[in-house]
C-alpha cells in the first residue's frame, strides 16, 4: 500500500499561515503573565481569525463545525500549535475540550448535541473529563465511582483526581460504575454532570506544571461527588459503554499529544541550536565541541523518528480506523515521551544555569514535558501493551530457531545430494 505524508499546497499554505500566528502572535501572550480570564479575552479576536482561515476545531468532522481533515492533516497542525501551550486554545483544538467533543459528537442523543455540543464548539462552554481515581488510573477496571439508578436521574458517589479544569468547567464527563456485578468493560457509563451540580467539591492540585494554580490554560482539581443527583437524560452512550467510548476518544488524542510533542521538541531544539553557535568556551565554540555536535545530531535523528512513527500511525488511522493502530498508538506514547524529555533536557544543559532559571521557557517545558509520561496512561502500561502485540507471534523453541549446530544439521540433511556431488 502506498505510504505518502505530502501535504496539498492548499493546506501547507494553512499550516504556514498557523506557524505565523502561532510565532508572532501566541508567543508573545506566553510572557505576559496572564491569567485565565485575561488569556481567553486576548485570545478572542484571534480565534476569529483562526475562524476565517478554516482552522478552527479542525479535529472535528464538517457537520459539527470542524474540517474533515483526517489524523495527518490534523498531526501536521498539531505539530505547529504545540510549540506552544496557549496555540491549542486559541485554534479551538485544546485537551480535554477538543476530547470531550469528539467523545460527544459520538454519542450524543439531538438533545445533548443541542445542550453541550454546540456550545462547547462555539467556545461558550468548558469541559472536564473525570475518569482517573487516585492510584488505579492505570488500571480503570478497578474504579469505584458509583452511579446508582434513581427513578429519572443516577445518584453519583466518588472521588476522582487530577481532573484537568474541573473547577474552570461547565461540565464534567464522569466515567461510573452502573453495574458492579458484570465485568467493568460492560459495568461502567459515561455521564454529563454540570459542575454547579449541588453535591460537587474540588480541590486544587498544585503539581509540576501549575505550582502556583494561576496557569490561564491548565489546572488540575481533585473531585468529591457526594450524592449527586444527574437525570438519565445525561447518561452519554449506552449503559455500560463506557471503556468503549474511552478507547475511542483517547485514540486520536494521542497522536495529537505526540505531534504536539515534536513541536516542543522543535522549539527546544531551535533554542539548543543557537545556544550551540553562540556561545564559546575553552577556546572554541560549543557547535564544534563533538559532545554538543552529539546532541545535535541525536535529537535531530530522535525528533526525525519520532514525527515519522506519528505519522504512519496517523496514516493508518485514516486508513483503517483507530483500533488497527493500537500498536503504533501505544508506541509513540512512550517513545515520544522519551524524545521530548531527552531533547528538553539537552536544551537545558546547554544553557547551564541559564536553562534551568526561568528566564529561558525550557525550565517550564521540562516541568511539564514529565507529565506526557504519566497522562492518557503511564508508559509502563503502553509498553505491556506494545509487548503483549509483539510477543503474540512467537513461540516458544528448544533449541532455539536459529541454534547453528541444529541448523547445519538440517542443513546437511536437505542438501545431502548436492554434497555428495561435489564431493563433501
Ligand atoms: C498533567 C496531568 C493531567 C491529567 N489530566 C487528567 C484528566 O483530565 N482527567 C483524568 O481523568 N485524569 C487525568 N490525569 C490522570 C492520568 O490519566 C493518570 O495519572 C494516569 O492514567 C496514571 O494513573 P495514576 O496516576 O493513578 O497512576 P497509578 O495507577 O497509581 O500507577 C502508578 C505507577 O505504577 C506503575 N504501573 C502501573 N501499571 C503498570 C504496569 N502494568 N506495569 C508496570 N508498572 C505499572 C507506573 O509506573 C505508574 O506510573 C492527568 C494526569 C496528569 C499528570
Amino acid at each position: 500500500m502506498a505510504w505518502d505524508f505530502s501535504t496539498d499546497a492548499e493546506y501547507a499554505a494553512k499550516l504556514d499561515w498557523a506557524r505565523q500566528v502561532v510565532q508572532d502572535e501566541i508567543y508573545p501572550l506566553e510572557v505576559l503573565g496572564l491569567d485565565h480570564r485575561a488569556f481567553r479575552e486576548l485570545a478572542k479576536p484571534l480565534q476569529e481569525k483562526v475562524k476565517a482561515n478554516g482552522l478552527w476545531a479542525a479535529h472535528l468532522d464538517p457537520q459539527l463545525g470542524g474540517q474533515g481533515y483526517g489524523q495527518v492533516k490534523l498531526g501536521l497542525l498539531h505539530e505547529i500549535l504545540g510549540a506552544s501551550d496557549l496555540a491549542p486554545y486559541v485554534f479551538g483544538c485544546q485537551a480535554p475540550d477538543s476530547g470531550n467533543a469528539e467523545l460527544i459528537a459520538l454519542a450524543a442523543t439531538p438533545a445533548q448535541r443541542t445542550t453541550w455540543l454546540e456550545p462547547l464548539l462555539a467556545g461558550e462552554l468548558y469541559s472536564a473529563y473525570s475518569m482517573t481515581e487516585q492510584g488505579t488510573g492505570s488500571d480503570p477496571k478497578q474504579f469505584t465511582t458509583r452511579a446508582v439508578r434513581e427513578g429519572d436521574s443516577y445518584v453519583l458517589n466518588g472521588q476522582k483526581w487530577f481532573v484537568g479544569n474541573a473547577s474552570r468547567s461547565d461540565f464534567h464527563i464522569v466515567m461510573a460504575v452502573t453495574n458492579p456485578d458484570v465485568h467493568p468493560y460492560e459495568g461502567m457509563s459515561m455521564l454529563i454532570v454540570p459542575t454547579n451540580t449541588p453535591g460537587i467539591t474540588m480541590r486544587p492540585l498544585a503539581n509540576m506544571h501549575d505550582v502556583a494554580l494561576d496557569d490561564p490554560l491548565y489546572i488540575h482539581d481533585e473531585v468529591t461527588y457526594t450524592d449527586v443527583r444527574i437525570p438519565v437524560e445525561n447518561l452519554l452512550g449506552n449503559e455500560g459503554g463506557a471503556f468503549v467510548l474511552a478507547q475511542k476518544r483517547l485514540g486520536p488524542g494521542r497522536i495529537h499529544h505526540s505531534m504536539r510533542w515534536i513541536g516542543q521538541c522543535r522549539r527546544a531544539f531551535d533554542m539548543l541550536c543557537e545556544r550551540a553557535v553562540t556561545i564559546s568556551v575553552h577556546g572554541g565554540r560549543l557547535a564544534e565541541k563533538q559532545m554538543v555536535q552529539q546532541w545535535v545530531a541525536e535529537s535531530a535523528a530522535a525528533i526525525e523518528a519520532a514525527r515519522l512513527l506519528t505519522l504512519q500511525a496517523a496514516w493508518k488511522i485514516d486508513q483503517t480506523g483507530s483500533s488497527s493502530a493500537r500498536v503504533e498508538i501505544a508506541m509513540i506514547k512512550y517513545h515520544g515521551a522519551y524524545v521530548l524529555h531527552d531533547v528538553l533536557d539537552r536544551a537545558i544543559q546547554i544553557y547551564g544555569s541559564l536553562g534551568y532559571s526561568a528566564d529561558m521557557p525550557l525550565e517550564a517545558m521540562y516541568r511539564w514535558s514529565r507529565a506526557a509520561r504519566l497522562y492518557d496512561g503511564p508508559d509502563e502500561v503502553h509498553k505491556v501493551s506494545v509487548a503483549k502485540q509483539m510477543l503474540r507471534g512467537y513461540s516458544p523453541a528448544l533449541p532455539p530457531t536459529e541454534h547453528i549446530p541444529t541448523r547445519q544439521a538440517a542443513a546437511r540433511e536437505k542438501y545431502a545430494s548436492e554434497l555428495k556431488r561435489i564431493g563433501l
